[in-house]
């Protein structure tokens, strides 16, 4: 039988994190194979929070967990770099150099070879090649970005108060993402209110642009109605049907000719596999830059490669890019992989099964789907159960990458350092 004991899992988000950290419990610490795991970055964050890292509500040491500290504890490797292609006749993949931050160059390129190698890369968003996206908009996809994006919204804040005018942010994209950090944005600035700025806080002005007719489409109509009603009564103006055709340094220009002006402008539509896919040794992909997979997950060119998560479509039935998706999946390489590896087992084609949705508008509203199809939050509790199990889903994924206890002890953190500092970035 060919040796499989070389793991190597490529981007540690909501799927490679949880799979490395499962494999090292298993095969990792009774030395049945060596599980590696390369990201660009240096720590992860949960992904379905980074509207709230751009919006300042986020911005605890304990949302961010280290990657070199949960390999150290978790019996995997951890090396930092980017994958910029793979060859996949030699099984290795091929890393950028790794820069500081300063532009000297701390690590050359380097390449790491594999017996099995698993890519988890996630996703970005589509800007689907509109004029003007890639130079004048702001993008959320992962923590650089959000707090860059961050830093600009307080910077306008300060400027638009100086100057006793409204701040204009247009985001683009009616989904998760987009009703989330415009709930979020106005959140923060109640929170800032009390803090900055005296009586007579600097006003926004969010104006939510999504093109097809309703707001969060993946949910129900109701919710879809709630959720728009929800967002005009806090002040953002949602404009559906709007589809945009081009961006500058002043807004964005809408199809029927329409100009949106905004000082700050956010796309947060569409979903894409990073672009880097294209030089990963030829392998088959979707129209989005995603690898196509079988059922079991396995490239449907190479029989060494799975891919999941974002990164991944299933050709006979695929699934939305969501962190429900690439959780189950990472589950399920977890428990069959050991099998792959010591009695060449085939995985097993990956069923996913559907335990709904929830979506939370900041503290204002919020609401879940259940696989039924029945819709729960809103309400004269504003959504209060939707809100909490959409904390809760955030707390399960730290509870199941520090361990019960650490979990714990990181939420109690969380709640005494809410009583100390500001539940707002400031500075
Ligand atoms: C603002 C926002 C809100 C969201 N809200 C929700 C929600 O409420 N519910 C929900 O289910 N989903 C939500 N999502 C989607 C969810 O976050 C994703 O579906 C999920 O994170 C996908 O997990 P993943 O492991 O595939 O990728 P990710 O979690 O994105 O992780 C990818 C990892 O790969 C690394 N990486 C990328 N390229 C390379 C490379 N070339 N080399 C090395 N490393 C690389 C990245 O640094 C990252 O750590 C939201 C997404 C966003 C952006």
């Amino acid at each position: 039988m060919v040796s499989r004991s070389e793991i190597l899992i490529v981007g540690g988000g909501v799927a490679g994190l949880a799979l490395a950290t499962r494999l090292g419990g298993t095969l990792g610490k009774q030395g049945s194979a060596r599980i590696t795991l390369i990201d660009k970055s240096f720590s992860h964050v949960w992904k379905p929070m980074l509207h709230c890292f751009a919006a300042g509500t986020a911005q605890n040491e304990n949302d961010r967990i280290s990657f070199m500290s949960q390999a150290g504890a978790h019996h995997f490797e951890f090396w930092p770099g980017e994958v910029i292609s793979l060859d996949r006749a030699k099984r290795e993949v091929v890393l950028g150099p790794l820069r500081a931050s300063d532009g000297s160059t701390v690590l050359e390129s380097r390449t790491v070879t594999y017996d099995a190698l698993v890519l988890s890369i996630g996703s970005c968003a589509n800007d689907f090649r509109t004029p003007g996206v890639a130079e004048h908009c702001l993008f959320i996809d992962n923590l650089v970005e959000a707090n860059g994006f961050n830093e600009k919204f307080r910077m306008e804040l300060l400027r638009a108060y100086a100057t006793n005018a409204e701040l204009d942010i247009a985001i683009v994209g009616g989904g998760a993402t987009g009703t989330q950090l415009a709930a979020e944005l106005h959140k923060a600035l109640d929170i800032v209110g009390l803090h900055a700025f005296g009586p007579t806080p600097p006003r926004l002005r969010i104006t939510l642009l999504e093109a097809g007719p309703r707001v969060l489409p993946a949910f129900p109509e109701a919710v879809s109605a709630a959720a728009q009603q929800e967002l005009e009564r806090i002040g953002v103006s949602v404009r559906t049907s709007a589809m945009v055709s081009g961006a500058d340094e002043t807004g964005f220009s809408l199809k029927d000719g329409t100009h949106i002006p905004a000082t700050l402008r956010v796309w947060a539509a569409g979903v894409k596999a990073p672009d880097v896919t294209k030089s990963y040794g030829g392998l088959s992909l979707s129209r989005s830059g995603q690898i196509l997979v079988k059922p079991n997950l396995l490239s449907v060119d190479d029989d060494r490669i799975f891919a999941l998560g974002d990164c991944s479509f299933i050709v006979d039935d695929p699934l939305p890019p969501t962190a429900q998706v690439a959780r189950q999946q990472a589950h399920h390489l977890a428990r069959h992989l050991s099998a792959w590896i010591r009695d060449g087992q085939d995985v097993p084609a990956c069923v996913f099964r559907n335990k709904g949705a929830i979506v939370a508008l900041g503290n204002y509203n919020g609401w879940g789907t259940l696989p039924g199809g029945s819709v729960f939050g809103g309400g004269v509790l504003k959504g209060l159960t939707a809100r909490v199990g959409h904390l809760m889903l955030y707390r399960q994924h730290q509870v199941e990458l520090y361990g019960f206890f650490r979990g714990l002890m990181s939420c109690v953190a969380d709640w005494i350092d809410t009583m100390v500092r500001p539940s707002v970035r400031l500075d």
